[in-house]
């Protein structure tokens, strides 16, 4: 099969530790976990269906964690050339300036944040020294939205980015997991020129006229293709989004476009270009 789709939301554990994490994200959610969370799994699943490329990450849940993970991410990089590594960061790390130097020279492209797990608001002035050396350099996925807590919260995202104007930010699950009306409603937010969205775990619970709705007053080349991996099949999630209304030239944008152009960009500029 040809391959050309970028999937630009996975997780992976290392293999020992897989079930156990796989199985504390879906009880987190209460939705129960498709796949098994280590990186040949993720490449057998995405293969499936044509993914190129994956970007990859793990959340520190404890500063303590920080370290070991980057350090498994980039490991699995170098082994995995199909593979787009982000890094993990935590509020309460002690070195995060030096941290940060480390993921870039570690090979490793960006920072991916959960604020509801890690139990931090984006906008906690203890987050911003993760922002300040991240400002300019490394994008920053964050996990945005949820009805249930407070700490990931769109308008969240708008108040950093006026503090951090410089920084680049994907917004996660169309900008906001179950809070889409406030996607839409916020002002500033849409079209953003900061903010990216992926489609992961999100486009499977609205209306497929509402994603196709937000995607294009969001604007089409700020998207993202994304499965939220090992939450969701890679089959199941492609099924999901060939019900929306897109045309080619949109679907190709989504699924391998944006993401080229957006690696280069960050790469060009790590290699100060
Ligand atoms: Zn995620």
């Amino acid at each position: 099969m040809e391959k050309f789709i970028y999937d630009m939301h996975t997780h992976i554990f290392p293999q020992k530790i897989a079930e156990k994490a796989v199985s504390s994200i879906g009880g987190f959610y209460g939705i129960p976990m498709v796949k098994k969370g280590f990186s040949e799994d993720l490449i057998e699943s995405g293969s499936e269906i044509g993914v190129d490329k994956y970007l990859v990450c793990s959340t520190a849940t404890t500063p303590l964690q920080v370290t070991a993970i980057n350090s498994f991410v980039s490991g699995e990089v170098s082994r995995h050339p199909e593979f787009i590594g982000f890094g993990t960061m935590h509020p309460g790390f002690d070195d995060i300036c030096g941290e940060v130097d480390r993921i870039t020279k570690i090979g490793l492209v960006g920072i991916k944040l959960h604020p509801d797990f890690q139990k931090f608001a984006i906008d906690d002035r203890e987050a911003y020294p993760i922002y300040e050396a991240a400002e300019g350099r490394l994008p920053i996925l964050f996990h945005t939205g949820d009805k249930r807590y407070s700490y990931s919260n769109p308008e969240r995202v708008l108040k950093i980015l006026k503090d951090f104007p410089k920084l680049t930010c994907i917004c996660a699950h169309l900008g906001g997991y179950s809070e889409w009306e406030s996607v839409v409603a916020l002002k500033g937010y849409l079209g953003n020129p900061n903010i990216y969205f992926d489609t992961s775990s999100s486009i499977r619970f609205i209306d497929p006229k509402e994603s196709v709705d937000i995607i294009r007053a969001h604007g089409v080349e700020h998207v993202f293709w994304g499965t939220d991996y090992p939450m969701q099949n890679h089959t199941a999630e492609l099924e999901d989004f060939m019900k929306l209304d897109l045309t080619d030239t949109e679907r190709n944008m989504i699924f391998r476009e944006n993401a080229v152009r957006f690696i280069g960009e960050v790469k060009a500029k790590l290699a100060g270009k």
